[in-house]
This record gives structure tokens, sequence and C-alpha cells, in this order.
């Protein structure tokens, strides 16, 4: 079932790149196995999944060590500072970094762990009461102000866009974060790249493929809908 569903998403990443004029390998689709028991991440590990993504820092080390040691890990939920140094080294990518202070404690514990930590800025382009993230201006701020932390590295921005039944509704969203990131990337600020837009979501992630985006992250549309009471 699980394997089913990942070669669906996928082929529809794919169709949904080609559609736009854009190269299927230049999007990678996360599977977000939040809340979802180690045997169904290994059936989509089986079915070819190598990047996935987690929101909490506990579960995260608790399935790390579980499973194969190739899969890269992605840190998509709010990140709270003092949990920081739980993660830092391994994980792939954090996507979730919406604040200047949450910047400095990863540059912190990334230089006293020796590395360098790649990074994501996540912005609410929406605007929602509900949603982490900076807005658009801010986010101009911010990167700049972090790009002078010398252990972490700055690689794109990162949305979660509103919750919608109707997916074109959020495609204004999409096309403001890759906006964004032309204009940031325009400015040519050390230590700063913008090759990676994290958007789109079980419930729109071909229209923000179709918008430029180079990770999707699906939850649901793999794994089914989640528990949280379990
Ligand atoms: C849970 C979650 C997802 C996946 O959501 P689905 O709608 O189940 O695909 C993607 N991104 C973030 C940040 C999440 O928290």
């Amino acid at each position: 079932m699980i394997k089913d569903n990942y070669d669906d998403v996928l082929q529809k990443v794919e169709n949904a790149a080609k559609a736009s004029g854009r190269n299927p390998s230049d999007v990678t689709l996360i599977a977000v196995s939040k809340t979802k028991p180690i045997s169904d991440l290994m059936e989509a590990y089986e079915a070819g999944a190598r990047d996935f993504g987690e929101n909490h820092v506990q579960e995260l080390m608790e399935k790390i060590p579980a499973l194969p040691k190739d899969i890269r890990w992605h840190m998509i939920g709010h990140l709270q500072r003092n949990k920081v140094k739980y993660i830092v080294g391994k994980v792939f990518l954090i996507h979730s970094v919406d604040s200047l202070r949450l910047a400095e404690e990863i540059n912190k514990e990334s230089l006293k762990a020796g590395v360098v930590s790649n990074i994501l800025l996540e912005v609410n382009v929406a605007g929602e009461e509900s949603k982490w993230g900076g807005s658009l201006d801010e986010t101009i701020d911010l990167v700049k102000e972090v790009s002078k932390l010398p252990g972490v590295c700055v690689k794109g921005l990162m949305t979660v866009a509103p919750y919608t039944d109707d997916p074109e509704t959020n495609r204004e969203y999409f096309r403001k974060l890759k906006e964004l990131s032309v204009d940031i990337d325009a400015q040519n600020i050390d230590n700063i790249s913008m090759g990676v837009l994290s958007m789109g979501m079980t419930g729109d992630y071909e229209v923000a493929v179709s918008e430029g985006a180079t990770y999707v992250r699906v939850g649901t549309g793999i794994f089914g809908a989640r528990n949280y009471n379990i």
C-alpha cells in the first residue's frame, strides 16, 4: 500500500515537473513520516525513499538509529532552541529556521560539533496567524544576519502554505516564495544560496512543483492519515 502510494506520488511529481518544463531530477520527494511506525518507514525505504521528514526531535532521535544509514533526515517541524543540540550533525537539512536566535543556537552547536549545518529559512508567505516563519520582508533581513554565522549555511527557503481543498489557491504563495528567492539570490550575499525551495504537501505538491519547488514534503499521500492519539 505504502509502495503503491509512494510510486504514485513520485510519478505525479515527475509529471508535474515535465509539464512545467523542468527536469524531474531537480525535484526531491521527502516522505514525511511523523507519527508513523518504523515498519511504515521501512516500507517506504524499500520502495526507494531515501529522504524522510520528521517534525519532533524526540521522534527523530528514536528513528535515526533504527533505520538504514543512507537515509537523509529532514527536520521540518518547529524547532525549539533547547533541542538543537540533539540534532546538529545528525540531520541533512533543517527546513524550519524562523528566527535569528534559533539560527544562532544552531551556529553555536554546529561549531561545537565541528560541522556546518545546512538550513532553510521558513517564510510565512500567506501571513497566517497559526503558522511559523517570518514575513517576506523579515526574511530578507534575517538572511543578512544569518549569513554572518560560520556554522550554518543557508541553502534556500521553505514555506507551509494554507490548508486548502483547492490547490490552485496556493499557487500565488508558491510563486511569491520563488520570487523572494530570486530577489535574495540577486543580492549575492556571502554564504547564502537560494537553490532550494521546500514547498508543497499532500494537497498541493503538483502546483508547488510547477512553481519551482525542489523539495516537496508529502506525508498523508504516502503513509495515509495520521492518528495523533497513539
Ligand atoms: C506534516 C507536514 C507535512 C506533510 O503533510 P501532509 O499534508 O500529510 O502531506 C509537510 N510539511 C510539514 C512542515 C509538516 O508538518
